[in-house]
């Protein structure tokens, strides 16, 4: 039976990247039913509102997502729609695995770690003002509710997947009350994990560490913006925001989308690489119970990125991101 899932393309180089997953999803065989939303850009051009209310109507019927980056204006204009799917359906927990990918040359081999970051408040609870005419404030909003299901969920996913070390990121020294509400929640949780190792690294000393000696860790749990910051850098690690998947988890459903955002840069040129895209497919493939197709995906994009023949720009390549995608259907077929 088809899986009912919503598709949200995004705009930028997320309708180039969800192209060339579908015709790659398509290939393994694997049965979908795919329920089409547009928003952002895309649903701007078409007359239609930045964030239609069909995005939460289909993903509360189909328990699950696959979406592309959508853009985020600058300084003014309308709301991130990425945090504002995120917080309106309450997916509190934003997962990013990183790992290294064979023919992906770095300087650091063996990183095997994943990102925890908390998805519905902290410095990204949105709540900002002028105070006065030159002086703006914006808040930081800690819960123990918020704080304590994020850090159960990242020792329930070290405890599943047979990580031995969760890592909580903080900056307790300086933001004692909000930062020593998250951290006292955690440690408060980590004692029903007595088998999982547990350390607390100050966020600037935990950027230092994982670019000196990434494999040291397991699991990292931590705030909002200091998981997007941390993301991005460990996306680096492995080759950079092209390759690194993720998956935004709540009771309602969950969406799978890559790390990065809409790449401007490059959008409308057909290079996009939509390895992270398809990454966040195999997570969505596992999901769904398809342990066998994902493990197929992941071997041909292995053997893709391996034969290193036919590689994106990102990655010092001249492939498109449409000849990329021929080359993982062939693999998958052979
Ligand atoms: P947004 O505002 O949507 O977050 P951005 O430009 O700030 O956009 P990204 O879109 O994440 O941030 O892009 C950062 C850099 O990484 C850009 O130079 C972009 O071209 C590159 N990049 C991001 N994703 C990819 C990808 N899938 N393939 C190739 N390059 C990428």
């Amino acid at each position: 039976m088809a899986h009912d899932v919503t598709l949200i393309p995004g705009d930028g180089i997320g309708t180039e990247i969800t192209a060339a997953t579908l015709r790659v999803l398509e290939a393994t065989g694997v049965e979908f039913a795919w329920d089409r939303v547009e928003v952002g850009e895309i649903s701007l051009a078409a007359g239609g509102p930045v964030l239609p209310e069909a995005v939460y109507d289909s993903i509360r019927r189909t328990g699950v997502a696959l979406k592309g980056p959508v853009a985020t204006p600058v300084a003014g204009g309308h709301r991130s729609v990425n945090v504002t799917i995120r917080k309106t359906l309450d997916l509190y927990a934003c997962v990013r695995p990183v790992r290294n990918l064979p023919g992906i040359k770095t300087p650091f081999e063996g990183v095997d770690l994943t990102i925890v970051r908390e998805n519905t408040e902290g410095l990204y609870s949105g709540i900002e003002h002028m105070v006065t005419e030159g002086v703006a404030e914006s808040l930081k909003v800690i819960t123990h509710k918020g704080s304590t299901r994020i850090a159960r969920y990242a020792f329930e996913y070290a405890r599943k997947k047979g990580i031995g070390k969760v890592t909580a990121v903080h900056k307790a020294n300086i933001m004692k009350v909000s930062d020593g509400l998250f951290l006292e929640c955690v440690r408060a949780v980590r004692e029903d994990f007595p088998e999982i190792d547990y350390n607390e690294l100050i966020v600037d000393n935990c950027a230092m560490q994982l670019v000196r000696w990434p494999q040291q860790f397991g699991v990292l749990v931590m705030n909002n913006l200091y998981g997007d910051i941390l993301s991005d850098l460990c996306a680096g690690l492995i080759g950079g925001l092209g390759v690194a998947p993720g998956a935004n988890i709540g009771d309602v459903g969950a969406i799978f989308e890559p790390i990065h955002g809409t790449a401007p840069d490059i959008a409308g040129k057909g290079w996009a690489n939509p390895t992270g895209m398809l990454l966040s497919a195999c997570m969505l493939l596992d999901h769904l119970g398809e342990d066998a197709a994902a493990a197929r995906l992941r071997a041909s994009l292995d053997a893709v990125l391996e034969a290193g023949t036919v590689r994106t720009r990102d990655l010092r390549g001249e492939a498109g991101t449409e000849e990329f995608a021929d080359a993982l259907i062939a693999a998958l077929a052979g």
